[in-house]
């Protein structure tokens, strides 16, 4: 058994105590994670331990040595009851992290649990601790849980892989359960926010049950949404019977919320279906090098346009299916999907294989550069299971049955790998997909969206966008006018502005994003003058058309279209 005590009673500095007690191994090393699975980014979590102490039995202080950026080594120390004990600084409001305060416990153990190599099958008891002034808070977790004493939990995972894929909130919380085909179900919101929970709740019902419905059963016996409301903060990470969602309080319904919700509450559905859809795909469905993970490095797949794609395609889909959206805000969003994979130039540079294996360093390193360069996983991955689903319906199956085949695949031990969609195509229709997949997820060719859409009583018109002008998005600053983003193919870039530009006077006059938008549209050369730094630059920069598209999408034969939005 391994043992932590975790305790806040620092809470104010945003410090969490913890000990752990284990048996230990002869030269036994402890480690935490680099990084979170759901998550491709090396996090370092280990720069926020701090004061690692060891003892023996006897309470003597022992030798501990680290000896890597996140281990650490005790020695000559077989089968002998072992203390560790450390703080961890707490102070990130992200769902990765681990926040304390006054008004919020929060804590992924991936940054805050010491774990044992070698000794990572031992059940796990983590007893949770509250200080005095805050003992009223309640626990959300989807780890077993238990509490005799009041202020005082004991959280129980069946292995180290387990507690760290867990997080554990401890609040004032607003919160109801349910039952979605027979499994119990919590939802948990805590900050400021004013909720209408009833709303809430019969939408979430809905959503839950229809994603169910659709594999058939669900890899978990009971699940928790937990929910921190924020100004402006948006995010969600995915595990196996639970998630962590950072939201706007403006974007959960409101009292007043009408029949068809709003925009803002919408995204807030959309990203509560998205989570939830990962516990089949990405936490039971997986990749095969992410059976187990190696928590010390990178975990390179060319597979994300599946996990994140696919599941980014389902989660407004699910909106729509489950009665929650009506077709014309699912068109919307679809809309809205290609839009953004349209206005992106990085998809002529980026394969969404290439997009997914560089997840590391790219898509979670954004820059200025980004949208030039690359192609998202989740905006292209979207598309081409819209594209997939499309072409598996002509074809007389659906995406709907390769999912339920992933599922069935990975309840017998089968795992994803490089040919596993293309394998499964096959297999649902009897035709050849090979080179129709490698079109899709290998290549930077557009997307056939016009031959696809038709099919189904849609019409697709692409028509020009203007919404940026010069290919630069631009915002007026009291210095001038900032360039926040320069499109490379626009006619600012050729003319050699850049990304932070500052942008002070257009053809002789004072530069504002109105008069941009005004010259534009018009032909002819400007002189601009703009700062790169503090070093005063002038640009002669050639008027033209703009490229962007925008597409039109509109539902000509209902009956058409009914046969894939209402399957
Ligand atoms: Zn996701």
């Amino acid at each position: 058994m391994l043992h932590y005590q975790i305790e806040f009673d620092d809470y104010r500095q945003h410090l969490v105590h913890v000990t752990a007690r284990f048996l230990a191994n002869p030269t036994q090393v402890l480690s935490l994670p680099t990084w979170i699975p759901g998550s491709y980014l090396i996090r370092e979590f280990s720069k926020h331990i701090e004061a690692v102490r060891a003892y023996d039995e006897d309470g003597r202080l022992l030798q501990i040595e680290k000896f890597e950026k996140n281990k650490w080594r005790l020695f000559n120390t077989d089968h002998e009851l072992i203390t560790v004990e450390y703080d961890v600084y707490a102070f990130d409001l992200s769902v990765r992290g681990a926040y304390v305060d006054q008004s919020r416990l929060y804590v992924n153990p991936a940054c805050a649990c010491l774990g044992l190599v070698d000794q990572e099958d031992t059940a796990i008891e983590v007893e949770v601790f509250l200080p005095p002034k805050l003992k009223h808070f309640q626990l959300a977790t989807g780890l077993k849980s238990k509490s005799l004493v009041k202020g005082r939990y004991t959280l129980y995972a069946d292995n180290y892989a387990q507690l760290i894929d867990a997080p554990f909130e401890l609040a004032e919380q607003t919160r109801f359960s349910f039952e979605a085909n027979g499994i119990p179900h919590e939802f948990v919101v805590s900050g400021k926010h004013a909720m209408n929970a009833q709303r809430m709740q019969q939408d979430i019902e809905k959503i839950c049950s229809t994603e169910i419905s659709m594999f058939g059963s669900a890899p978990f016996k009971d699940y928790t949404f937990m929910t921190m409301a924020t100004a402006n903060s948006y995010g969600g990470l995915e595990h196996p019977n639970s998630t962590s969602l950072i939201s706007p309080r403006d974007d959960l319904p409101k009292a007043s919320e009408p029949v068809e919700p709003s925009a803002d509450y919408q995204r807030f559905l959309g990203l509560c279906s998205h989570e939830y859809f990962h516990s089949w795909l990405v936490k039971f469905i997986r990749p095969e090098n992410f059976v187990n993970y190696d928590l010390n490095k990178e975990g390179y797949t060319s597979l994300l346009w599946i996990f994140e794609g696919f599941t980014s395609y389902y989660d407004d889909l699910i909106l729509l299916r489950s009665g929650v959206i009506n077709q014309d805000s699912y068109i919307k969003l679809l809309k809205a999907q290609i839009d953004r994979y349209l206005q992106n130039p990085g998809r002529e540079i980026q394969t969404v294989a290439e997009s997914s294996f560089d997840a590391w360093v790219k898509f979670y390193r954004k820059d200025e550069n980004s949208n030039n360069a690359g192609t998202s996983y989740y905006n292209k991955g979207c598309l081409v299971a819209l594209c997939l689903d499309l072409g598996l319906r002509l074809r007389g199956s659906s995406l709907d049955a390769l999912m339920r085949k992933l599922y069935e695949n990975a309840q017998n031990g089968i795992q994803v790998n490089e040919r596993t969609i293309f394998n499964l195509c096959n297999e649902l229709t009897g035709d050849d997909w090979l080179e129709q997949i490698n079109h899709l997820i290998n290549t930077t060719d557009e997307l056939p969206l016009d031959q696809l859409f038709p099919e189904f009583g849609l019409s697709y018109t692409l028509k020009n966008d203007k919404s940026l002008p010069f290919g630069l998005k631009l915002a007026d600053k009291p210095e001038g006018m900032l360039v926040q983003s320069a499109r490379r193919d626009g006619a600012a870039a050729k003319a050699g502005l850049s990304a932070n530009d500052v942008i002070i006077a257009i053809d002789g006059l004072k530069a504002t994003v109105k008069l941009a938008e005004k010259y534009a549209k018009q032909d002819g050369t400007y002189t601009v003058l703009a700062f790169r730094r503090d070093e005063l630059m002038s640009f002669e920069v050639k008027a033209a058309g703009s490229e962007l598209s925008e597409v039109e999408l509109k539902v000509e034969d209902q009956a058409k279209a009914e046969k894939w939005l209402k399957a």
